[in-house]
């Protein structure tokens, strides 16, 4: 039998008010993977992952989280499912390692919290209160309260921001091992570094619709080309020219320009040629393969979001 998607939502909309935070918003999520959920600040994301949760009720559209209507069904969804919030969500008088344990109790099957607590590095952490740990201890904290009831699907909500590189790695390390034993992870993250080193799938966010979806590997090479840097306003016209067909040539932000097209040597010395033969110096030539920041700043734009 072929099981469901781990979360699907269709048609999402939410508005707080006057403003639509999630738009029309169509994501699949299959499971035993890891998706990274990008976009920039209040492009929706949380919002959708806490709907996904059950905190917040849609205005329109369906969501399915392994197969249950997160709101109707919290009960029974809420022991199958971590959670980790972006805020904590963490009671700030409550001893840290005795929540954790007391936690671990409500679970039929938990993880060892002793060895949990030694993984990320919360062993001198006991009995503090947990407004007294340091962000990153609150984080990691609340990134054990989420796994250690050996869910089948979690959601982190940025968790490795404001981490050390140490406990960051730590972090990564624990995503992977879920995602070996099978458990579904949604994650939400501006670390396009983090995207690309653990996830199998991204969905990239913006304006409260999903607006590119793939592997890392197929959103980077998407579009791979030569790109580089000249002043702005150049005439592309004899670039284009020297192209093979279906190329393109495009200033696609003041002063950064792209040739999408198949990349060979012919195509390099065509740009170069032409560069030379303009006199323009292409700073920060590069070729092919883009980063996952250039995919996202190109699909997203680089204006700060209010
Ligand atoms: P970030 O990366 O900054 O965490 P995000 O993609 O998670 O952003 P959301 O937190 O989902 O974005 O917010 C989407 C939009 O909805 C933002 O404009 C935000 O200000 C607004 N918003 C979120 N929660 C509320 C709320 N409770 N009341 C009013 N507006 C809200």
């Amino acid at each position: 039998m072929r099981l469901e998607p781990a979360v699907e939502v269709a048609g999402l909309v939410k508005r707080y008010g006057e403003k639509t935070a999630v738009d029309g918003l169509d994501l699949t999520i299959a499971r035993g993977t890891v998706t990274a959920v990008l976009g920039p600040n209040g492009a929706g994301k949380t919002t959708t992952i806490e709907i996904c949760e059950g905190y917040r009720r849609a205005d329109a559209g369906t969501v399915r989280v392994l197969g249950l209507d997160p709101v109707a069904d919290g009960a029974a969804l809420r022991p199958r499912i971590g959670v980790m919030l972006q805020a904590g969500g963490v009671y700030p008088g409550a001893r840290a390692v005795e929540m954790l344990r007391h936690t671990a109790k409500l679970y039929a099957d938990p993880l060892d919290v002793d060895a949990l607590v030694e993984r990320l590095g919360l062993g001198s952490c006991g009995r503090t209160a947990y407004r007294r740990l340091s962000g990153g201890q609150q984080q990691r904290l609340a990134l054990a309260m989420a796994v250690v009831g050996r869910p089948e699907l979690v959601f982190l909500d940025e968790p490795t921001a404001g981490l050390d590189p140490q406990a960051r790695r730590a972090t990564w390390e624990l995503v992977r091992e879920l995602r070996a034993d099978g458990v579904t992870v949604v994650v939400t993250t501006h670390h396009m570094d983090e995207a690309e080193e653990l996830a199998d799938e991204v969905a990239i966010v913006d304006h409260g619709r999903v607006v590119a979806t793939g592997t890392p590997e197929e959103l980077c090479r998407a579009e791979a080309g030569v790109r580089f840097g000249a002043p702005g306003g150049l005439d592309l016209a004899g670039l284009r020219a020297v192209l093979p067909a279906g190329a393109v040539a495009v200033e696609h932000a003041p002063g950064a320009y792209r040739v999408d097209a198949p990349v060979d040597p012919k195509l390099l010395a065509a740009v170069t040629a032409w560069c030379a033969e303009a006199g323009v110096m292409p700073e920060g030539l590069a070729v092919g393969r883009r980063s996952l920041e250039d995919v996202f700043l190109e699909l997203t734009g680089r204006e700060l979001r209010s």
